[in-house]
């Protein structure tokens, strides 16, 4: 709601009353208004990597090409900026599609027990930075309805990050509990963490706490807002805990399938 206030004066400035006007900011305007600052992330966005790729370009065009050291960096930098661009691109063509409800999911009952050991062991193959994975997964089966590979952009967003954050050597805890009648997922790890006030920007689009660093590491500010949406659209919350230095601790629920109750926390 905005008021606005004026005051009535007469003929000879004399004050004669006062006009407060209450008007509703509607929804409509406060979409119009998150479509003009999306719009212009998405400018500024991709204005960065179109001009770092311009520069290159051009040193290139400029005779850089004839160096056989410099020209293969300076055309590998072109590629890795395109690169970024089509990720961006990709992920916002989704997030585009998913405002516009055309996004069905393809949802079907799954242990997310074994689901989830299975999408740790992909990640178990290439790790780098010596850094260890630690499971802390209850046995048995725990029954959710969801869209796998929806679900597995959501913990493939989540668990990069954390090894992208990860110092060397650094270790991450993946977890799932039953609480009462959702699972509890978390992801920890022991990076930079982030400051107590950034932590719920971070689900924003675009949003990066640090970004000269992401944008070295080649993100694009979406992924965790990807994360959100579809978390979301299976009933689910999202939220983060984080301590400076220390690390970070991402957490999802999902609602479990009626099953019999087992150790209930
Ligand atoms: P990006 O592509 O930049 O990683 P995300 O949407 O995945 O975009 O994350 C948004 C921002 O949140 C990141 O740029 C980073 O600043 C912060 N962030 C996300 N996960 C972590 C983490 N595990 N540790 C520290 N910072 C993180």
């Amino acid at each position: 709601v905005r008021a606005n206030f004026s005051t009535v004066f007469d003929d000879e400035d004399e004050v004669t009353g006062f006009i407060t006007v209450i008007s509703d900011v509607t929804e409509q305007e406060k979409i119009d208004q998150e479509r003009r600052e999306f719009v212009s992330n998405v400018s500024h966005e991709l204005r960065t990597p179109l001009t770092t790729m311009k520069s290159y370009i051009e040193a290139l065009t400029d005779g850089a090409w004839q160096d056989k050291e410099i020209a293969p960096k300076f055309l590998s930098v072109a590629q890795n900026e395109t690169e970024r661009m089509i990720r961006m691109v990709n992920d916002l063509l989704q997030l585009s599609k998913m405002d516009a409800e055309e996004y069905p999911l393809q949802k079907e009952r799954t242990d997310f027990i074994s689901y989830y050991h299975h999408i740790i062991d992909r990640f178990e193959m290439h790790i780098p930075k010596h850094i260890a994975l630690q499971r802390e997964i209850p046995n048995g089966s725990y029954h959710v309805w969801i869209d796998k590979d929806k679900m597995t952009q959501v913990l493939d967003n989540i668990i990069s990050n954390a090894i992208k954050y990860s110092p060397e050597g650094g270790t991450i805890k993946l977890k799932a509990e039953q609480k009462r009648h959702y699972l509890l997922i978390s992801i920890h790890d022991q990076g930079l963490g982030i400051a107590y006030d950034k932590l719920d920007k971070i689900f924003e689009r675009f949003y990066r706490a640090d970004k000269a660093r992401t944008r070295k590491l080649g993100g694009t500010g979406l992924g965790l807002a990807i994360a959100k949406e579809l978390v979301e659209a299976h009933h689910g919350q999202i939220w983060a805990k984080s301590k400076e230095g220390k690390g970070t601790t991402i957490f999802f629920t999902l609602p479990l399938m009626n099953q019999k109750r087992r150790g209930a926390s």
